[in-house]
Formats: C-alpha cells, sequence, structure tokens
C-alpha cells in the first residue's frame, strides 16, 4: 500500500501546503496494536484533533480497524466527537471544576474522576441527568500528575464512589493509571507502577468494585509491555504511525506507517549571489553563487523554529535543510544551483519511502519528539484525508478518495 500525493488531484486542497492524512495507514496500525494486545481492547486516542491529524476522521477510521474505545484529554474533544454522530465508548480524564459534567453524561461519555471534587461535581450532575454517569477512576502510581494518590485518598475516593454506586447515580466502569516512563523499556519505574497498579486495583475490587476495564499501557506499553495490557491499552501515536522512542525502534521496525505526510509547494526559486545573507538575522549566508528555494510554510504553521539551520526538506527528489531562521510564514533552503521550478512539491516530512524526511527527523532537528512535530502542525494547513473506504484496505492503491473539506 503506498499513497502518493501526485495521486490526488490537486484541485482538492490550497496551493501553499497542506497535510496529506492516510487512514489506510493509520487502520493499518491500529490492526499492528490489536496484534500486539490481542487480549485487551484497543483505545484510540484522539486527542487535540487527533495530534493533529484531524480528530472525526481518524476516529472514524480506528473504529473501523477495530477500536472499541476513543479517548480524548478534555470533555470538549469528547463531545465533539459525539456531536459529529461517533457512536461507541468514548472517554476523557482532563477535567476542571465547573465541568461539562452534565453534557458528559447525558452523551454516554467514561468521564475519570482523579480527586474527591471531581466525584462530587460529577455526583451533582448525575442528580439532574437522565442515565447514571459512567466513571473511571483514576490513580497515581508514580507519575507524579494527574490521578489520585494510593493510601488514605484512594480508599476514601473508592468508598464515595462505591457510595453512590449504590445510590444508582453512577457506574464505576473503569480503573486505571497512566506510566511515567513506558518508553524507556527496562526503566525500574514501570515494574514499580506495574506493582501499585495491582494494589490499587486490589483495594478497590476487595471493596466491591467491579470495573468493565482495568488499564495503564500507552502506544510503548502497548508495544512492549505485554503484562500492562490488562483488559484495555490507549494508544495514541503508534495509531498514527510515529514510534513512541528511537529507545524502542523506527515506525518500520514497529510495523508502523506514518499516517501524515506534509508537504508545501515552492513558491519562489532564484538565483543569489555568493555572501548573500538568508532570513532574519542572516544566520547563513551563501557560501558561493547559488539557488534559492522559497518555502512558504512557517512556525504560524507548526514549523519549529528551532529547527533552523536544520529542518530538512525533500525538493525536487534531494534532501535540503533550512538555510537560516524559520520565520512565522516560509523559510528557504540553498538549492545549490538547481532551479525547480516554482509550485514543485516540497515534502518536509512523511512515511519516508519516497526519500523525504520524517517527523521524527524534524524532531531531531528542532530538539524535541515527534509527538510535538505533528501535533503542533497548525490550523491554517489543511488536512487532506485519503482512502476513507475501510472496504478498500485489501486493494488500498487502487482507492484514492479526496475529503478535501479540511477538517
Ligand atoms: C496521551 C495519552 C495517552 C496516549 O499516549 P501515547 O504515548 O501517545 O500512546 C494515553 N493515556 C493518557 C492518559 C494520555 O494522556
Amino acid at each position: 500500500m503506498t499513497v502518493i500525493a501526485e495521486n490526488v488531484p490537486l484541485s482538492s486542497a490550497p496551493a501553499r501546503a497542506r497535510a496529506l492524512i492516510d487512514l489506510a495507514a493509520l487502520r493499518a496500525n491500529v490492526r499492528v496494536l490489536r496484534e500486539a494486545a490481542p487480549g485487551a481492547q484497543l483505545m484510540a486516542v484522539v486527542k487535540s484533533d487527533a495530534y493533529g491529524h484531524g480528530a472525526v476522521p481518524c476516529a472514524r477510521a480506528a473504529l473501523d480497524a477495530g477500536a472499541t474505545w476513543l479517548g480524548t484529554a478534555t470533555p470538549e474533544e469528547a463531545l465533539a466527537l459525539r456531536a459529529a454522530g461517533i457512536p461507541g465508548r468514548i472517554m476523557c480524564w482532563l477535567w476542571t471544576p465547573g465541568g461539562p459534567w452534565r453534557e458528559a453524561v447525558e452523551a454516554d461519555i467514561d468521564v475519570s474522576v482523579s480527586g474527591m471534587w471531581a466525584l462530587d461535581e460529577v455526583i451533582a450532575a448525575a442528580r439532574g441527568a437522565a442515565t447514571p454517569a459512567r466513571v473511571q477512576l483514576k490513580a497515581d502510581t508514580g507519575l507524579g500528575r494527574n490521578g489520585c494518590q494510593p493510601g488514605d485518598d484512594w480508599e476514601r475516593l473508592v468508598d464515595a464512589a462505591l457510595r453512590a454506586q449504590a445510590d444508582g447515580l453512577l457506574r464505576i466502569t473503569g480503573l486505571w493509571s497512566h506510566f511515567a516512563c513506558a518508553d524507556e523499556p527496562g526503566h525500574p519505574s514501570i515494574a514499580a507502577q506495574l506493582s501499585r497498579f495491582r494494589e490499587i486495583l486490589a483495594l478497590a475490587e476487595g471493596k466491591g468494585v467491579t470495573p468493565e476495564v482495568r488499564h495503564i499501557a500507552n502506544s510503548p506499553a502497548t508495544l512492549t509491555l505485554p503484562e500492562s495490557h490488562f483488559d484495555l491499552v490507549r494508544s495514541g501515536i503508534a495509531v498514527y504511525g510515529i514510534s513512541p522512542s528511537p529507545e524502542i525502534g523506527t515506525a518500520a521496525d514497529l510495523g508502523l506507517r506514518p499516517v501524515m505526510t506534509l508537504t508545501a509547494s515552492v513558491a519562489l526559486v532564484k538565483r543569489v549571489p555568493g555572501g548573500h545573507g538568508v532570513s532574519y538575522g542572516h544566520h547563513y549566508t551563501t557560501p558561493g553563487a547559488t539557488t534559492l528555494g522559497l518555502i512558504p510554510v512557517g512556525y504560524a504553521d507548526g514549523i519549529p523554529r528551532h529547527a533552523s539551520d536544520r529542518g530538512p526538506v525533500l525538493v525536487g527528489g534531494k534532501w535540503r535543510t533550512a538555510a537560516g531562521r524559520i520565520a512565522m510564514d516560509q523559510f528557504v533552503v540553498d538549492l545549490g544551483g538547481d532551479e525547480p521550478p516554482a509550485g514543485t512539491e516540497a515534502v518536509l516530512f512523511g512515511p519516508g519511502d519516497r526519500g523525504e524526511p520524517t517527523a521524527e527527523d524534524w524532531a531531531q532537528a528542532a530538539g524535541t519528539i515527534a509527538y510535538e512535530i505533528v501535533t503542533r502542525i497548525g490550523t491554517r494547513v489543511p488536512r487532506v484525508h485519503v482512502h476513507l473506504d475501510a472496504d478498500a484496505d485489501a486493494d488500498a492503491d487502487a482507492d484514492v478518495d479526496v475529503d478535501g473539506s479540511g477538517t
């Protein structure tokens, strides 16, 4: 299965830049993750607009490929999926006082509760709602971020949730936690968190909690740590075909295929003499007479300014690097005398099999992780979803559908 941007009618998207989103690749990644965790259900994490890939089409594609849960950070993200008609189980976990608890309960969304203030608010919302709330209790087993502290706090939270369950106001559907260092196989915190997770499960189950799902695994744990799979795994970055960390392997090592290809149309090619300063601050000076190509995307589009002088781009079959500063809307590459016509496709990143850089290459150039590269691609870049039809997966090469809606 190969998706080549040339196959897509150019009229379907503005020429300046676009992010091609290969939903056949996404579905294949979901199948790889299901095979990696055969005893567990798979939650596709589609927070932050599916890591920049477009939440609704990615959610649909993940469900088509066998994910049975969707996960978001905020309740607003979860409600937006429901509003778009997405069925099935949806969970969200990043709550602040004020809700919207009532809306989430009535939209049949599983809500996470990490402390008493949240339990009190969800109970209050459930009193007026038509259905009991679905509540998943989260414990902090060692991440040191969200989640209820094990010990007395956990015991009080479980007791209070059980009382509300007995009153018919809620159902405790899940017990869960999150890893700190699953992307560093062998890190001692992993075993420590697993054992604390078993303790918080035993305490809650000993008091009578009967969760549908117990879960702690993110993408790296899904791929490398079978003992962490329990009833459900929550995979985000791997769904989008990106390795959670170079330490675990490349996307190809893991059988994953990057879903996003970011391209831009070269806006200008011109000859310049040697000694010509390039872009703000003149951090690059042409070493001799050469040609410069203008790439019409910049940090407002999510191209990291930290990758100035380093960010890679494939232009006319050759790997070039940002010459000088990346500006808000554009940056420049030294084309070394080549003169591709304006309008030539510049590939910033993609799966890598056309010789183009990957999001991981940009992450290295910017001193960050590939999660941040794809997630921060801006709203000014239209997402063009291809391979919408799951039935065509066996013969994906033959079918390129374009949804130019930009969602
Ligand atoms: C983002 C997130 C995930 C997914 O993490 P990946 O490393 O992208 O798989 C899982 N669980 C929680 C709580 C998250 O916030």
